[in-house]
């Protein structure tokens, strides 16, 4: 009998998603996976190695380089073709190319079938924005964040600013704004709330309390 459980944890950019995730893993003895990270990579890759320049993909090279590429678990954390990922991820400068890489469907079939990979045999806490309605439409528990905009480009400004980087506060909102309206826009697996998912607006929650709403369903 099959016991593994999943998780799915979908929403907005910057709602707190993946520190929450993290936490409900620990606390679970479940595996982590943040999908937004993949995306990440996959668009740091293209632009260090010459794919991706404006906001126009050289296809063809990408799709070659995809047919030799996969995402593994290195012990508990994501690794992409042998290699740990690296802070360089989180940059503003992926950040504002990574919508764009998401909305490609030969993109999104190759992480689909990395994601199903992954959480085979385990149980797993994933977050993402298409993993209630796409990835795991039999997830166990869905959950679904928002919050206002204001208040998740804050919260991600100074994330950033921890981690050293310079970037206007208007900026990140602009790029919270472009990421939701890209995310939600696009044909395939767009953004939106799975109609059995839960919606918990983190405006005005810690993320303990958000923690808390979610362990409670769960339980
Ligand atoms: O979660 P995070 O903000 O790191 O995700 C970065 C980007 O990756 C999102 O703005 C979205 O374009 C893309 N993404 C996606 N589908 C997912 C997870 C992330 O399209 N399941």
């Amino acid at each position: 009998m099959n016991r593994t459980r999943v998780i799915a944890i979908d929403g907005f950019a910057a709602t707190g998603k993946s520190t929450i995730a993290k936490k409900l893993a620990r606390t679970l003895d479940y595996r982590y996976l943040d999908t937004g990270s993949m995306f990440r990579t996959l668009t740091h890759h293209a632009m260090q190695q010459g794919f991706l320049s404006e906001e126009k993909l050289d296809d063809t090279a990408f799709q070659v380089f995809l047919e030799n590429s996969h995402f593994h678990w290195l012990g508990t954390a994501l690794g992409f073709n042998g290699q740990a990922l690296g802070n360089e991820i989180r940059s503003h400068e992926v950040a504002e190319k990574v919508s764009h890489m998401a909305a490609i469907p030969f993109v999104r079939a190759f992480t689909l079938k990395n994601q199903h990979e992954l959480a085979s045999g385990q149980s797993i806490v994933i977050d993402g924005r298409d993993i209630g309605t796409v990835v795991f439409p039999e997830a166990h528990h869905k959950f679904f964040l928002n919050a206002a905009p204001e208040v998740r480009a804050q919260r991600r400004w100074e994330e950033l600013r921890e981690q050293g980087q310079k970037v206007d506060l208007q900026d990140v909102l602009q790029n919270v704004r472009d990421r939701d309206k890209k995310d939600s826009d696009r044909i395939v697996a767009p953004l939106r709330k799975a109609d059995d998912a839960v919606l918990i607006d983190t405006s005005e929650l810690s993320i303990e309390d958000v923690f808390q709403t979610m362990l409670s369903h769960i339980q």
